[in-house]
């Protein structure tokens, strides 16, 4: 008989995770660690080497020839194929593994979208639907660098709702190729991609198909470089496709599939977002302690001033949290894979579901990890002052580079919906969620009495997390039977509900990472202590973030005696965490200064 699966996305809610089944980044090999450091050396040599104002000055259009020369030697190293099989010239790296380089690409700034979209948006739609043929014939040159790849997917009317997106692709009377006719908006690469998948759809279609389409087929123009706020060094151009003839067998998977596809294909690209704002976090964290330990005001280092340690600790804060999410799920998705596999799926559907079952943790790891990084800028200009103004840091970069995140791959309000529909189709048309049950627990939850000083090693912080996502379940249970299908369109309280959700999801990775390294051998105690109390800020946070969502989410939908057993639940289940956050912040920044960023032994 077939054991039930351990490994269901969104199923973190519904039980207590074993701490013998989270993958924590201290686990990373040594290989992992050496795949790490070659992309942050590199980036530093190359990127970084070119004098930080030169960075910042950096033009699409105008440096072409440079981030080219750039793109070539990164491509010598192998980069361009971390996402493509051995078999086709790729690194054939696990999706953790991809993960960890693309924490480190964010050290490249611009470049870092650059090689971004080509191991992740522009080949995983070949890697992953390709056939046998299609794979042989692309991904050599797309894994060596010598091609250039690109997702075509927005239109300039077609954004967030890119199933209706006009590109029309008719097949010819001869039956040997689809004309494609159409306009694509924003490709990230395209001033220099050989190879662009495109999401058209065909003749009369109500959904869309993908192509492979050459640069070589003729009828393609791409448009003059946008001029944009940020990652300017980056490509992204309009690309216009006239009477273009797509050979027919470069239709990418199944005909009227290709918005499933683009979906899956922005699923790993979700995660990798967060990834990477965990790389621009420890960058940014770093040059603000560089900064501010040198800057002398009032006769002293700025970093002595307890506003500045507020500063530095929320930021560590926020990046131990996102970085355990991130690499909990990473190997989750590895798991699920080779599950899959053993279990008889092709490769092609094992790489696609196995990312598909994290659909709910990817669209909660994009939205915090892109907010925490914004906000990461948007404090190191602070704290440099009139400095981080400055073209000359480097910070203004960060800052502007950063922004794009709330908005590709899905905007933020996108996501939140996303991981609550998501939810929602779980917990109601599959059921593998069983919602029903955490609405009944309201009497019992409101009668439970709570021990504030909890009873044993982590309990009041596990109580806490278990307590914001029963609240999750009972909000939502609720609001779900009152508004019913409406709910969809009472947004405002579907991103108070989202908020909840990854409030639980994130505080929980934090702390069965501390959790497990408290049980491994030989853990280093001083480290062990900062990284609690790291995940404790980041609950401390996570509670005033979920205490303001749910009260938000209940003010707006529910009325009289229902509102006020919801209303008396959340400030007994989200009553007052009772550590000092000033004093554990201090503490953690002192750390972090200490150190010179975030280093541990
Ligand atoms: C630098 C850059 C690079 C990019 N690279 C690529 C690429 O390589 N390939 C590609 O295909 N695309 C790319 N994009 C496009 C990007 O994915 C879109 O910009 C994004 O999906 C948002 O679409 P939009 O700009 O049309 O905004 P819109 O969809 O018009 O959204 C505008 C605002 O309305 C909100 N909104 C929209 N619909 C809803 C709704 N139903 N409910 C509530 N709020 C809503 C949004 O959240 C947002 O705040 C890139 C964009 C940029 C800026």
């Amino acid at each position: 008989m077939a054991t039930k699966s351990k490994l269901i996305g969104g199923a973190f809610l519904l039980k207590d995770t074993d701490v013998a089944d989270v993958f924590i980044p201290e686990e990373f090999t040594d290989e992992q660690r050496l795949i790490s450091e070659t992309v942050k050396d590199f980036m530093i040599k190359e990127v970084w080497g070119l004098g930080i104002a030169r960075v910042a000055g950096l033009d699409a259009e105008k440096d072409k020839d440079l981030v080219m020369d750039i793109f070539k030697k990164a491509s010598a190293l192998g980069f361009c194929g971390v996402s493509v099989d051995e078999k086709y010239g790729g690194g054939g790296l696990d999706f953790n593994t991809s993960l960890l380089f693309t924490e480190n690409l964010a050290l490249g700034f611009s470049f870092a979208t650059t090689i971004g979209c080509q191991t992740s948006i522009g080949s995983l739609p070949i890697v992953w639907y390709g056939t046998e043929e299609q794979k042989a014939k692309y991904l050599p040159g797309i894994a060596s660098g010598e091609k250039g790849c690109s997702y075509c997917l927005t239109e300039p009317d077609s954004g967030s709702d890119a199933n209706s997106a006009k590109s029309r692709a008719v097949l010819n009377k001869e039956g040997t190729h689809y004309v494609l006719n159409g306009q694509k908006m924003w490709i990230t690469n395209g001033g220099f991609a050989e190879v662009f998948t495109v999401f058209a759809k065909i003749e009369n279609d109500e959904k869309l198909s993908a192509f492979i389409v050459e640069k070589s087929f003729g009828g393609i123009q791409t448009g003059k470089e946008e001029k944009k706020m940020g990652i300017k060094a980056s490509s992204t151009v309009p690309v216009y496709f006239t009477n273009c003839m797509i050979p027919k067998e470069n239709l990418l998977g199944e005909r009227g599939k290709g918005f499933n596809m683009a979906l899956n294909i922005l699923n790993s690209g979700r995660i990798k977002i967060a990834a990477g704002g965990v790389g621009g976090m420890k960058y940014g964290l770093e040059k603000t302690i560089e900064y501010t330990t040198n800057r002398i005001q009032f006769e002293k280092p700025i970093s002595d001033f307890g506003a500045m340690k507020q500063k530095l600790g929320t930021i560590a804060a926020n990046l131990f949290a996102i970085e355990s999410g991130v690499y909990r799920v990473g190997a989750n998705v590895d798991r699920k894979h080779d599950e899959l596999l053993k279990a008889g799926s092709s490769p092609n559907d094992a790489k696609i579901n196995s990312m598909r079952e994290y659909a709910i943790e990817c669209a909660i790891l994009k939205v915090q990890g892109s907010e925490a990084m914004c906000n990461t800028g948007d404090e190191a200009i602070q704290m440099f002052g009139g400095m981080g103004y400055s073209m000359e840091t480097g910070v203004e970069m960060a800052y502007r580079d950063a922004r794009i995140t709330k908005i590709y791959e899905g905007t933020n309000e996108i996501n939140r919906m996303l991981s609550l529909g998501e939810f929602y189709k779980r917990a109601f048309v599959t059921k593998e969620i069983n919602i029903k049950d955490a609405a009944k627990s309201v009497p019992s939850a409101i009668a439970q009495n709570y021990n504030p000083f909890g009873g044993g090693y982590l309990s009041t912080e596990f109580e806490f997390v278990n307590n914001l996502k029963s609240l999750f379940m009972i909000i939502t249970g609720a609001a779900g039977n009152k508004l019913k299908e409406k709910l969809v369109d009472e947004q405002e309280i579907v991103m108070n509900l989202a908020d909840i959700l990854a409030m639980a999801f994130i505080s929980e990775s934090a702390f069965l990472r501390v959790k497990k390294l408290g049980q491994t051998q030989g853990v280093d105690k001083a480290t062990l202590d900062i990284k609690t109390k790291l995940a404790q800020l980041y609950l401390y946070d996570a509670l005033d973030v979920a205490r303001k969502a749910a009260n938000n989410a209940i003010d707006s939908y529910a009325k009289g005696a229902e509102k006020w057993i919801l209303k008396r639940l959340v400030g007994k289940m989200l009553r007052t965490y009772n550590i000092n956050p000033k004093d554990v912040r201090r503490e953690v920044a002192d750390y972090m200064i200490k150190k010179k960023g975030y280093h541990f032994n």
